[in-house]
């Protein structure tokens, strides 16, 4: 069930979870992963946790009741699995599944679909895909997965809620001592290799990093300008070379994003650890507000790269956010 997930795919896991609790689940997923095995273990336990009408999110696992018996022995009709027969998946098959899922389910109130290795549609079969997601029925749920994004339709890809599945769960077991999961999201989206990530995890420089930024962020929304008078304290004995200030001003991106998601009452992306200081953020900025301070740091982390005095730049900025 999804709740195995929780610590070894926490992104993943938090968005699902999130959309059954609030009900927003998508009509479709497109589930990726470097391992096409990965994807489609994922996608299969969204589909067991949408279908068993035993699951909580909060027990670990099901997989006792009649229908997780069914799905594990891929005899249940209300999940069907379309994989590819040979190199393709043939237009045939999705016409197949479509006739099948005409029918409203005959067993509890879903239907839940997997494409499996979505990328070898075929140019036909990837148009009936399309046409499908195009019409979506309330009852039914399409799961997709793939290893290679680049080898499905565009068109098919923008109608889909992409889901990133690690491809080595792995790694993460070994990080259950972390209780900063923010920290593990800012690390997955900022690191496209697992390598990166995997010493970024594991450097206990990284936490101290991510706090630092977050606590001058909370200084600076407090003090304003007046933070000009600590920036050597708050930031500079953190941040010293291009890299520390790249990776600071993303985390700065990533937190006034997380403000506005609150302002706009979504879900929190990353921030959750740090809730408070968010809160406060909203407390103390209109919309525009943020909006302007994104800008900001987005130039000037542009400036970065050029080879700029990177503590002068730190003052720079701090009097352009507040020149508004
Ligand atoms: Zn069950």
């Amino acid at each position: 069930m999804l709740e195995d997930y929780h610590d070894g795919q926490p992104v993943a896991y938090d968005i699902l979870k999130k959309s059954i609790e609030n009900k927003t689940i998508a009509h479709a997923y497109l589930f990726y992963s470097d391992n096409a095995d990965v994807a489609f273990d994922f996608a299969l336990c969204y589909a067991k946790t949408l279908l068993c009408p035993d699951n909580k999110l909060n027990t670990k696992t099901c997989d006792n009741c009649s229908i997780c018996h069914r799905i594990n022995n891929n005899n249940f009709p209300e999940l069907k699995i379309v994989s590819p027969e040979g190199l393709w998946i043939k237009k045939d098959q999705l016409l197949n599944l479509q006739e099948e899922f005409r029918m409203k389910p005959l067993e509890g109130n879903k239907k839940v679909y997997i494409i499996n290795n979505a990328n070898q549609l075929n140019a036909q079969s990837a148009n009936s895909m399309l046409k499908f997601l195009e019409e979506p029925e309330p009852n039914i749920i399409a799961l997709l997965t793939t290893s290679d994004m680049n080898g499905i339709l565009p068109t098919i890809v923008s109608r889909c809620q992409l889901i990133k599945v690690m491809s080595n769960s792995n790694i993460r077991n070994s990080y259950d001592n972390i209780s900063n999961k923010s920290l593990i999201k800012i690390g997955e989206l900022y690191y496209k290799n697992e390598s990166d990530l995997k010493d970024f995890l594991e450097n206990d420089k990284s936490v101290i990093k991510l706090d630092a930024v977050i606590n001058f962020i909370r200084k600076y929304e407090l003090l304003k300008l007046d933070v000009l008078l600590e920036v050597k304290k708050l930031w500079q004995n953190y941040f010293i070379d291009k890299e520390d200030y790249l990776l600071a001003f993303d985390i700065m991106v990533f937190f006034y994003k997380d403000v506005l998601n609150f302002m706009y009452n979504r879900d929190l992306e990353i921030f959750d650890y740090y809730k408070s200081v968010i809160e406060k953020a909203v407390s103390l900025n209109k919309i525009e507000d943020i909006i302007y301070k994104l800008q900001k740091i987005l130039l000037t982390k542009e400036k970065i790269k050029y080879n700029m005095n990177l503590s002068l730049l730190m003052d720079k900025l701090i009097i352009e956010m507040e020149s508004r």
